[in-house]
């Protein structure tokens, strides 16, 4: 079993962090991003997750907490983008569009049944209608 971690970012600091990069020092004890591991998602469910530096606030609704209950215990690694979600495990890799709701398969020697399948694409595709992720930056990734 691969230990795995929900992995939050407000998209806003990071693009403004980033884009002024050199002239503004971020103070060690704000971080762009936060990791919390399965033990920690009860928590992040009853306390929600705010922003350290804008101080916005991350509302986990039922269907967020779902997802990353049933998400870190995937074989697979899942990046919410800015208009897509990006699905990978260690051979194959696919991108979900997030205006088209259509899965893409990249890469010739891969195979989207390996990878995921319809109740898990179904059940991103519910998440995303009602997470902002023009505002935040999810994965839920595999820890080295
Ligand atoms: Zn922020």
């Amino acid at each position: 079993m691969m230990n795995k971690q929900v992995v939050i970012g407000c998209r806003i600091c990071k693009d403004f962090y980033e884009i002024t990069n050199g002239f503004i020092q971020i103070p060690n004890h704000l971080l762009l991003l936060t990791a919390y591991e399965p033990p920690d998602l009860d928590m992040l469910f009853y306390n929600n997750h705010t922003c350290t530096l804008c101080e916005q606030t991350l509302y986990i609704t039922p269907m967020l907490y779902q997802f990353f209950v049933e998400f870190t215990l995937k074989p697979f690694d899942v990046t919410v983008h800015e208009t897509s979600i990006g699905i990978k495990d260690s051979t194959n890799e696919g991108e979900m569009d997030l205006n088209e709701k259509e899965f893409y398969i990249k890469g010739v020697n891969t195979s989207r049944d390996l990878l995921t399948n319809d109740n898990d694409l179904s059940l991103l595709s519910d998440v995303m209608e009602e997470f902002n992720y023009k505002s935040w930056i999810i994965s839920v990734d595999t820890l080295d």
